[in-house]
């Protein structure tokens, strides 16, 4: 069916498709009446059901319109028709920071040191607001006409919840990269923790080009993970694989928390270049 041109509960009109994830389409749309931007994200309630998808999301995003942040993609309001649910969510314009870093390669220390700062800046208010994200990735990571990053799918954690136990995060979503080794090893986890490990993957990710732990197989990724096996490629600094290491500490116990993140110099200050410009522009 054509969704482009319809009219969603008489105050959307639906635009082009954005993107498609595991639970469904997103399209843009723009509010009639106030003629504001919006992305709009559809899920099938069937599906939402089949997934256990109730309390909890009703819970979760009631604390979502709580929330309210530079770097989080606001969520405006959620609709239920019969058979479906729609997520109406601020529009982010500059699209996916995943597609920048693959169109360059990898990102310089100094560019990823600001989306770094950005994406812990909303992680800490979520945090500080017992929001949790459980599905942080580079592909939740969109970017604003401003190139600042804006993190998507902030409080709708239900979403990710299910989709571990459905198993479909193996499948639909392809990869656990992400995902700390106290997830994976299913002893139940701390969610801020959790979320702290998939900072330190996106950190990594951002700066290498690649992931930080690959391998053959499922297996073997899993295995590197509840190691903490990973190497740090050798343009890294040297105080930017000090934090890696902290961050993707497999212990969750002695894993560095994000106040202690942001007070390592690395977090404070950037790479030396990123200092030395900045000298270089005073002096100018
Ligand atoms: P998954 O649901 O499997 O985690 P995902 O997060 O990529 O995957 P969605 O959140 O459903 O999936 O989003 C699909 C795509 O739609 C995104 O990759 C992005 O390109 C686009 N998109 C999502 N939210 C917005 C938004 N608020 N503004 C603009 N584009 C968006």
């Amino acid at each position: 069916m054509e969704t482009r041109g319809k009219i969603l509960m008489e105050r959307y009109e639906l635009g082009r498709l954005l993107g498609k994830g595991t639970f469904g389409k997103v399209h843009y749309a723009r509010n009639l009446e106030s003629n504001q931007s919006v992305a709009i994200k559809m899920m099938d309630k069937q599906q939402a059901l089949k997934v256990g998808l109730s309390e909890q999301i009703r819970r979760e995003i009631r604390t979502m319109r709580l929330v309210a942040h530079k770097n989080i993609v606001q969520l405006h309001e959620v609709m239920a028709t019969r058979n479906k649910i729609y997520f109406v969510m601020e529009y982010v314009k500059g699209g996916e920071l995943f597609e920048k870093v693959e169109k360059r390669g990898k990102l310089t220390e100094g560019v990823a040191h600001k989306y770094f700062q950005q994406l812990i800046s909303a992680v800490d208010y979520c945090h500080s607001r017992g929001v949790y994200h459980r599905d942080l990735k580079l592909e939740n990571l969109l970017l604003d006409e401003n190139e600042n990053l804006k993190v998507s799918d902030f409080g709708l954690s239900a979403l990710s919840e299910s989709k571990r136990q459905d198993g479909l995060l193996h499948t639909t979503c392809g990869t656990p990269a992400y995902v700390a080794p106290e997830v994976i090893s299913k002893i139940g986890y701390d969610g801020a923790k959790s979320d702290i490990w998939s900072c330190g993957v996106i950190l990594f990710v951002l700066v290498a080009g690649y992931l930080p732990f690959r391998g053959p197989n499922l297996m073997e990724m899993y295995r590197k993970i509840q190691h903490g096996e990973f190497r740090c490629p050798s343009w890294f600094s040297r105080k930017l694989q000090k934090l890696l290491y902290k961050i993707m500490d497999p212990n969750p116990n002695t894993r560095i928390s994000i106040q202690k993140i942001k007070e390592s110099t690395w977090f404070r200050k950037g790479p030396e270049e990123n200092r030395i410009l900045k000298e270089r522009d005073l002096n100018e």
